[in-house]
Order: C-alpha cells, then sequence, then structure tokens
C-alpha cells in the first residue's frame, strides 16, 4: 500500500469475494462463520509466504530427493477473543501443527481502551513467530494492547491479520480498507460487531 510500508492489503478475488458477503445483513451466523475460517485460510497463505524452506531428504517411489520443507521460527496463532477465533480456525486448517496462544481483550465501551481479561500462550515465545489474529483493526487500541502483551512475553516477531481496517487503526495486514469509525468505535461501512456474527449473540 502506497505510504504504508508495513500494510499488505489482500486483494485477491476470492477474499474480496467473500468478505463481501460477510458484510451483508442478511449472512446468517453458519454461513458468517464457514466465510471467516475460508478467509483465515486463504490469508495465511498470503501472509505466510515468505517463511523460509530448507531442504529435507524424502524418498519417492523412483528416488531419494532433497525436498523443501518449512523451516525456521516455529508459528504462534495468537487469536484475540473472542472474533479472532473464526480466522484463526481457517489459518490451523492450512497448519495444523501451529501452537496457539489466547489473549482475552475487551473494549471498554466509554473509553475505547483495551481491558485484558485471559492471557495463556505457549512457552519460548522469543523463537517463534507470533501471528496476531482479529477479523477488526478499529482504533487500534486493542491491536497495541495485544502486540504490547506478547512483546512483554517475550515475542520477537509479531504480524497482526485482520480483515478490514479503518484508516485510524491501521496497522499490519489488511484485506479491505473502510471509510471510517462511527462514535462507537464501529467501522463504517464494517460488518458489524464480529464476534456476535460469528457466534449468533448480541
Ligand atoms: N469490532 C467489531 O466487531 N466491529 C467493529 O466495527 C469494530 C470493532
Amino acid at each position: 500500500m502506497p505510504g504504508q510500508p508495513n500494510v499488505t492489503v489482500v486483494s485477491h478475488p476470492l477474499v474480496q469475494h467473500k468478505l463481501s458477503m460477510m458484510r451483508a445483513i442478511t449472512t446468517d451466523t453458519f454461513t458468517f462463520r464457514s466465510l471467516a475460517r475460508e478467509i483465515g485460510m486463504l490469508m495465511a497463505y498470503e501472509v505466510f509466504r515468505d517463511l523460509e524452506l530448507t531442504a529435507e531428504n524424502v524418498t519417492t517411489p523412483l528416488a531419494e530427493m532433497q525436498a523443501p520443507v518449512v523451516a525456521g521460527k516455529k508459528l504462534v496463532l495468537a487469536p484475540i477473543l473472542r472474533a479472532g477465533l473464526g480466522l484463526m480456525e481457517g489459518m490451523l486448517d492450512l497448519m495444523p501443527s501451529a501452537r496457539v496462544a489466547h489473549i482475552g481483550l475487551y473494549r471498554d465501551h466509554k473509553t475505547l481502551e483495551a481491558i485484558e481479561y485471559y492471557f495463556k500462550t505457549p512457552d519460548h515465545l522469543e523463537e517463534r513467530m507470533v501471528a496476531l489474529v482479529d477479523p477488526m483493526l478499529a482504533t487500534g487500541n486493542t491491536a497495541i494492547a495485544a502486540t504490547q502483551r506478547f512483546k512483554d512475553a517475550g515475542a520477537g516477531e509479531i504480524r497482526f491479520i485482520c480483515l478490514l481496517a479503518a484508516p485510524e487503526g491501521i496497522a499490519k495486514f489488511t484485506a479491505a480498507i473502510d471509510s471510517h469509525l462511527n462514535d462507537l468505535g464501529y467501522i463504517v461501512p464494517g460488518l458489524g460487531d464480529a464476534g456476535d456474527r460469528m457466534f449468533g449473540t448480541k
């Protein structure tokens, strides 16, 4: 994205199409959750395209060969509860051996500040790449609080993966940039409350 060297917009037509379906008010909970999972998988494909490879000896039915396998840092997927869970499921479909950390943050509706209520991660974060997952990058407060919490716990490399972002809150990975935030800190046009739509609550 011009002027935003740390932001990558995933403009793949399949991601954009599925995101538009998620936005529609007529999309039911089951479909919303399925779409989030599918986009999670497609985004993981993009976000981790620079993972380092190493070679491993593999014997095919015809010969031995040095075959490429993923090397380097072990991955931790870190959904921000609770809406991050839906996207993370799709990422796990693609990378079933990834470890999972959970961070629970809620937004104080008056101050829009992020308040932590849960934090559990695998050990040795300093040796791992942490992919923070939250569908909505709104004010940026939650993303910043989560990033700081993982840094404090020893994480070095952190990537932030979201579905869509308000200009005010843009940090790293986005699939679309929306118009603005409303007074309640919701992204407009957005898709509403991602957690409620993912889990059928209000
Ligand atoms: N979180 C949501 O679920 N929706 C928004 O629009 C902003 C934050």
